[in-house]
């Protein structure tokens, strides 16, 4: 694999403006241009065997410029934000938040490989666009609906065990001050639009 690497000062190549573009996403600064591809975030990531690339080879692909693979990549979805890698990071990347700005990329352009995290994000996402929160057994079987048609009868007695304790309730419940979260939600995509 072809690693560019970003020169100061020597004009921007191809490669050079996809990590640019990764980093100019992230909310704060991604340090991303710092990576030494020294492998600590794979090596403690307890999803890194659910990935199709580790972390660190992620960043190497932002870095040659792979746009399309890494956009259709299931790393980012794998990503459960534990912060295990940022916390081991000798350079102090910001992981996880240059994992979310890559799904935002990936989601906006349809760019990735499988449809089922993405999906399950989306339905969270209107969720608590709707609610103010998350309707788990609507959510459940949405998914396993549109995904995992076959295992849905599999679930429903775990499903009637959590309703008899009263883990999962039968209809969705909005919280208090919905409004409120409803206008910051509307603020906060307008800010992502540029708007
Ligand atoms: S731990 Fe940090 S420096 Fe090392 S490969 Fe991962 S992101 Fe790069
Ligand atoms: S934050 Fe994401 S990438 Fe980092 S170790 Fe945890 S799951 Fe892996």
């Amino acid at each position: 694999m072809i690693v560019q690497e970003v020169v100061p000062g020597r004009g921007r190549t191809g490669n050079a403006r996809f990590l640019e573009e990764v980093s100019a996403a992230t909310a704060g600064v991604s340090r991303l241009e710092m990576c030494i591809q020294c492998g600590c975030c794979g090596g403690s990531c307890p999803s890194a065997a659910e990935m199709d690339h580790t972390p660190r080879r992620l960043f190497a692909l932002i870095r040659a410029g792979m746009r399309d693979e890494v956009l259709a990549s299931n790393t980012p979805w794998m990503c459960v934000s534990c912060y295990h890698c940022v916390v081991r990071c000798p350079q102090g990347v910001h992981v996880v938040d240059v994992m979310y700005t890559l799904k935002s990329m990936a989601a906006h352009q349809r760019a990735y490989r499988d449809a089922t995290a993405p999906d399950f994000s989306r339905t969270f996402v209107r969720n608590v666009e709707a609610y103010g929160r998350s309707f788990e057994l609507g959510l459940t079987a949405l998914h396993y609906l549109k995904h995992f048609r076959l295992r849905l009868p599999g679930m429903a007695p775990m499903g009637i065990g959590m309703m008899t304790r009263g883990r999962l309730g039968l209809r969705p419940r909005r919280i208090e001050g919905s409004d409120q979260l409803a206008a910051i939600l509307r603020r906060a995509k307008g800010l992502e639009d540029g708007s």
